[in-house]
């Protein structure tokens, strides 16, 4: 029996969860085994992970696909007057069905294992700043990703099939419409910030080369959690090389951050990223645990919710008084910072080579690159050969710097190697959405970062579960937006955010 609610009451769909059950819990373990692989478990213990989670993988994909399985979600599609959460049970596993059938086993095992080459791959070739010994695996996983795209199918280019995989019902002209959106009001404010001297938001801050005592930024981090009421008996913060969220269900939900030991505001921003995400999944309602929608519906729209806390909220004037203060309390190996000087500091804008560390003017041009090569790349217009290149003068085009080394410029990101294309767009897609909620929010509650900065965080949690967590997966992003927001995505919110926080100070 299904937990205890009276969300899901058609039989057939209670025959579904019920058999889903096991396949939710596969993706239990996997998330377990995700998250240890990336925090704990010893380095040797990789090949044996590699074999149990390819082999969770397949199984995971034969229980969906067993005839009786698809069977029953088959008669559902047909089902009139289901409830909306059990249409949205439906419409999550026919298109994870829908996706898989069209895949066959040997070309799920082929990427699978490419994954693990490329990675490995990527990370030695990194290091060596080497891109010719990467190109013959990058050339592998475009190969890959484009005859996964032709049996997916496609509306108007490969990448719409790729790209709709991580952001439902997006298409790669709604994307290109996007950037269309914001890319001149983007680059008009860097335009001015680059030419102004002396003005509120500095390209460096000394602070960034600042060292501090790592212990003591572990208390600070725990202490901007304690700020944002995270649940501690329903989540970790531990550390990792790259920081990210695991959520093993709703009340199990973990983040990690990572400490460089200078810079205080890299590690802080990135817990406060993580907490954005993790929330999103704290706060599904728990009607539907251990279901298929019990979870956040989309890569932008968790974006969204990671950068409404990291950068609306965290880099707003009251939280940068109120971070500043928790780093006075609990770090003072950086002997004292100023509020205002904190609140710069939060905020330099200098063009950058490295996506993970730009600031939020430059951020979406990054993004923008990356979604025009991989485009070409699919479409065939370019080969790998012509990619570093390209990379290099796109830089040069919308930021005006040129990478001098393939480490800051095309081998840089993680995604290529693990098989991620169409992945990045979901990044601007979440500093768009974020600047929607941020106007709805401020219509019927207030600023969030003067309520968070007061401890009224729960408040401004309460607005985002309303509105937006306690659906999990039950509606399409779209649909989302449009129920929660009252409109589908817009870009006119993120640049009156931009206009107003950098242009018109
Ligand atoms: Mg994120």
């Amino acid at each position: 029996m299904v937990a205890g609610n009276n969300v899901f009451k058609d039989a057939l769909i209670l025959e579904i969860l019920e058999r889903y059950r096991t396949i939710w819990s596969i993706g239990h373990a996997q998330a377990l085994l995700g998250w240890d692989m990336e925090t704990y478990m010893p380095p040797e213990g990789v090949a044996e992970r590699a074999i149990a989670s390819q082999h969770l993988s397949m199984l995971n994909q034969r229980l969906l696909l067993e005839p009786g399985f698809v069977e029953l979600v088959e008669k559902a599609k047909q089902r009139e007057g289901l409830t909306d959460p059990e249409r949205g049970v439906v419409r999550v596993l026919d298109r994870e069905i829908t996706r898989l059938k069209k895949l066959p086993p040997k070309l799920v095992g082929e990427i699978a294992k490419t994954r693990v080459e490329a990675q490995d791959a990527w990370k030695r070739a990194r290091e060596k700043d080497d891109y010719q010994s990467f190109k013959p695996y990058l050339d592998k996983v475009f190969t890959l990703a484009r005859e996964v795209a032709e049996r997916l199918g496609y509306e108007d280019e490969p990448y719409d099939a790729l790209l709709d995989y991580y952001e439902e019902g997006f298409r790669t002209r709604d994307a290109q419409a996007m950037f269309d959106g914001i890319i001149p009001t983007l680059k008009k404010t860097l335009d001015k910030l680059m030419t102004e001297e002396d003005g509120l938001y500095p390209k460096t801050h000394p602070l960034e080369s600042k060292e501090y005592a790592v212990g003591e930024a572990e208390e600070a981090n725990k202490a901007v959690l304690d700020l944002l009421a995270f649940p501690w008996k329903r989540g970790r913060l531990d550390v990792s090389a790259h920081p990210f969220t695991t959520s093993m269900g709703i009340r199990d939900v973990r983040i990690t951050t990572r400490y460089e030991g200078f810079d205080i505001k890299r590690t802080l921003y990135a817990t406060i990223h993580e907490y954005g995400h993790a929330l999103y999944e704290l706060q599904v309602d728990e009607s539907l645990m251990a279901t298929p929608i019990d979870g956040g519906v989309s890569l932008g729209i968790h974006e969204s919710q990671s950068r409404f806390w990291e950068n609306i909220v965290g880099r707003s004037r009251p939280m940068a008084g109120a971070l500043a203060e928790i780093v006075n309390k609990k770090v003072p190996s950086l002997g004292g910072v100023d509020m205002e000087e904190f609140y710069r500091y939060a905020n330099t804008v200098k063009p950058s080579l490295i996506r993970v560390e730009a600031d939020e003017v430059t951020y979406n041009f990054h993004i923008l690159i990356r979604f025009r090569l991989e485009r070409m790349l699919l479409n065939r217009e370019i080969s790998v050969d012509d990619l570093p290149e390209l990379w290099n003068n796109m830089m040069e085009e919308y930021l005006g710097i040129r990478p001098k080394t393939y480490r800051e410029g095309v081998l840089q990101d993680i995604h290529w190697s693990g098989g991620l294309i169409g992945y990045f767009p979901t990044y601007t897609i979440g500093n768009v959405v974020s600047a929607q909620i941020l106007e709805a929010m401020q219509q019927t509650l207030g600023d969030p970062g003067s309520l968070t900065a007061q401890g009224k965080t729960r408040e401004v949690a309460t607005w985002l579960r309303e509105k937006i967590h306690r659906h999990g997966s039950t509606y399409s992003p779209q649909e989302l937006l449009e129920r929660s927001l009252g409109k589908a995505m817009d870009t006119e919110p993120y640049k009156r955010y931009i206009t107003r926080k950098y242009l018109m100070q």
